[in-house]
């Protein structure tokens, strides 16, 4: 296949993945546009099996997303997390994903390869952890103090939580072990011998950690606002309830997006990382 052949394959698939997601009230227009963005240039610099993972990440916790109950209504009205994802919300998490397969395609060094299979690992670890943590019966604690908070709060994790994203890690780390052997790649003449316990291993520490420290950055310095009316905590500047909000914590310009972004840029360097450990 040309390259341009295969930059329109890329194209129309990430279109039509895109064109559901905004069908099915998962994206925004603008969340779409940057969905459609890193599906194509991961599908490009990095390949099929690349794209297959990503897709991995993307259908299941769209999936997620759709089951809905009124402790999810009221988290999403509160928190970022969660919900229909407009273009800084999908920037934010699939950047580092999609900078590692465009460096992967300069650099031909297999450690991106890693840093991708661990940010991927990072977004599916923290949105399967997130849903599943707001559909179970009991509240979350802050990561700092384990003081019992409302679900969907930033920095808050739980024991159901942590157990699905683990769940999802792994799976991604057993999908990525499957699609790179089936297609006999990565692709672009590096080669690399596929094992299914570095694979896992990469990804379930890049998604641990990699969601840790979205917990830690989320309770800590991310900008967090009151209403004085509702005298509830919230991530957005106006409620729900239309009344502007104050801030009560955080720094001014570290809003959930940048935290996702500094997540997975963990949780890619830890995959990295056990690579270097065990990789060769
Ligand atoms: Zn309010």
């Amino acid at each position: 296949m040309s390259s341009y052949t295969f930059f329109l394959t890329g194209v129309i698939i990430s279109l039509f993945v895109g064109i559901i997601a905004f069908k099915a009230d998962a994206l925004t227009k603008s969340g779409t546009i940057a969905a459609i963005l890193v599906g194509i240039s991961v599908f490009f610099f990095g390949g099929l099996d690349w794209f297959l993972l990503l897709s991995v990440f993307f259908i299941t916790s769209m999936l997620l997303t759709r089951i809905k109950n009124a402790r999810k209504e009221e988290a999403n009205r509160n928190f970022a997390k969660g919900g229909v994802r407009d273009f800084w919300q999908v920037a934010a998490n699939g950047a580092i994903a999609a900078l590692s397969a465009v460096a992967f395609y300069f650099y031909k060094n297999e450690l991106f390869l890693y840093s991708f299979i661990a940010a991927v690992s990072t977004m599916t670890f923290d949105t399967w952890a997130t849903e599943a943590g707001i559909l179970g019966k009991s509240n979350p604690v802050l990561v700092t103090t384990g003081r019992q908070v409302r679900v969907g709060t930033s920095g808050a994790i739980s024991v159901q939580g942590t157990l699905v994203g683990l769940a999802g890690s792994a799976l991604i780390g057993a999908c990525a072990y499957y699609f790179f052997t089936l297609f006999n790649s990565p692709l672009q003449g590096v080669s690399i011998s596929p094992s299914l316990f570095l694979f896992l291993a990469v990804s379930l520490a890049g998604g641990f950690f990699g969601s840790l420290a979205d917990s830690f950055l989320g309770a800590t310095v991310q900008i967090m606002y009151y209403c004085t009316k509702c005298k509830k905590e919230t991530e957005c500047k106006t409620h729900y309830c239309s009344v502007k909000t104050t801030q009560i914590r955080g720094i001014d310009w570290f809003d959930n997006d940048f935290v996702n972004l500094l997540a997975s840029l963990f949780g890619a360097l830890v995959g990295v990382g056990v690579f270097a450990l065990f990789g060769q």
